[in-house]
Formats: structure tokens, sequence, C-alpha cells
């Protein structure tokens, strides 16, 4: 036996002595999986399925039909100020994505490979994708990243796949802001992050084309101010790409 076909048994042994002892388990509900099901367990995976289907609106990531649209917006966006150019999600923050997208947040951070799979599958199938220069996480304020240890945001964004863009860490919240519970008004979203963001000193965002990385877009106050700071900043175009948007019915 030749010195490469001893380490590929060893290897052999020692993963079958892993799944002995650690069987796969689905990284959401926890249920035994084989080691062939990536991840997650049938059930999950065909939630998931059901969460990403479906065609929305590029402005605001909202389920909607591609004939309701006009000048590429739904109804509800027509003559909204919005300052980010275009979205793309992951899906609707619902069942397995809405429980995989809290674990995440919540320190189980073994679910960011199926995530960011999510979200590479969102930014391939954008018409931003050749485009961007730089990728911008959605910043944390410090004291919030400090209390749980990393930014979610940024975590996806390191994984995705892009052979043109780079990461930027230039945008900060200056501001902490409060929790946005889900059923508070759009104005009021809007003015608890009033503010709350600012560029470093040495940006690069003059001229550049950004794509805003965030995990959950509801009334998209965040997202939009920080594409507001962006484009005083000099950003030419803000894109944003989410893993999930929550609030279908919420205008
Ligand atoms: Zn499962
Ligand atoms: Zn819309």
């Amino acid at each position: 036996m030749n010195t490469v076909k001893i380490k590929q048994a060893a290897t052999f042994t020692l993963q079958s002595i892993n799944q002995l002892l650690w069987p796969p388990v689905c990284n959401n509900c926890g249920k035994n999986i084989c080691e062939e099901d990536k991840n997650l367990c049938e059930n999950c995976w065909g939630q998931l399925h059901s969460c990403t289907g479906g065609d929305y609106c590029p402005r605001c990531g909202k389920d909607a039909s591609r004939y309701g649209l006009l000048d590429d917006a739904c109804p509800d966006c027509q003559g909204k100020k919005i300052h980010f150019d275009r979205i793309a999600r992951g899906g609707v923050y619902t069942q397995a994505l809405q429980q995989m997208i809290l674990g995440f947040k919540n320190g189980r951070t073994e679910l960011d490979s199926t995530l960011a799979f999510l979200a590479n599958s969102a930014f391939q199938g954008s018409n931003f994708y050749n485009d961007i220069d730089f990728f911008v996480p959605v910043p944390l304020h410090w004291t919030r990243r400090l209390a749980r240890g990393y930014n979610q945001s940024l975590i996806v964004t390191k994984k995705l796949k892009c052979p043109t863009a780079a990461i930027s860490t230039d945008l900060v919240r200056i501001r902490q802001t409060k929790p946005q519970p889900i059923m508070v008004s759009p104005a009021a979203r809007a003015r608890n992050v009033a503010g709350a963001f600012a560029v470093r000193y040495e940006h690069r965002f003059a001229g550049k084309i950004v794509c805003l990385i965030d995990d959950i877009k509801t009334t998209g106050a965040t997202l939009n101010e920080c594409a507001k700071t962006l484009k005083e900043a000099g950003a030419a175009k803000v894109f944003a790409l989410v893993l999930a948007v929550a609030g279908q019915n919420i205008n």
C-alpha cells in the first residue's frame, strides 16, 4: 500500500468512527440525517424550498407577480423614496428560514454554510452579480457586537462568492438603535435609524458599486438609511442582498 492509500484508509476509518460517535444531525431541528443530506433533514429542506421560491419586487423584496410590476416596482413601491437600487433575497422570513436566521443570530454559527448557500444563490440570480466593487455588511453597534460576539451579516458576507467584490467594513453604526419589533410602523422604524450610520474617514466608496448584506429586511428602514449614507459618501449605486424578507403584509 502506498502512502496515499494508507492516508485515505486512515481518513475513511476516522470518518466512520466520527459518524458512529457523533451521527450527523439536521442543523435546524436536530433530527438524525445521513451524510448526503447536506446539513438539513428532508423536512427542513422542504420548508426551506417553500420559503425561497416565487417572484418578488426588485425594489422592496416582497412577494409580487412579475406581471404586476411597473418600472420594476410593485404598487407599494410606486413613488416611494428608496435609496437602494435593487434588492435580492434568499427567501421569505417564515418557517425553517426564520428559525435558522434566529438561531444563527443567537450563537448557532454552524448554520453559516446553509445560509451562505442561500445568499450565494440569491446573489447569482440577481442582475447585479457582475457589477459589485464592495460588499458591505450592515454593521452592528459595537456594544451589540460585543454582546453577541460576532456580526452575523459579516459571517455571511465572508462566504459570498464573487470575483470582483472586496469586503469593506467602512460603514459603521455610530448610534445605538432600539431593537425594531415587527409591528412598529415604518415611520417609527425610519426615525429609529435616522443618522445612525456613518462612513470611516478613509473609505473608498466614491464612484463605486456597493452591495449591502443583511440578514432580515422588514420595512427596509435600516437598509435605506445605510444606502443613503453610502450614496452621500459618493457610492454610484447601492444594492442589497438579504437572507430573508419579513412582513409581507406591512406596507
Ligand atoms: Zn430538520
Ligand atoms: Zn415593492
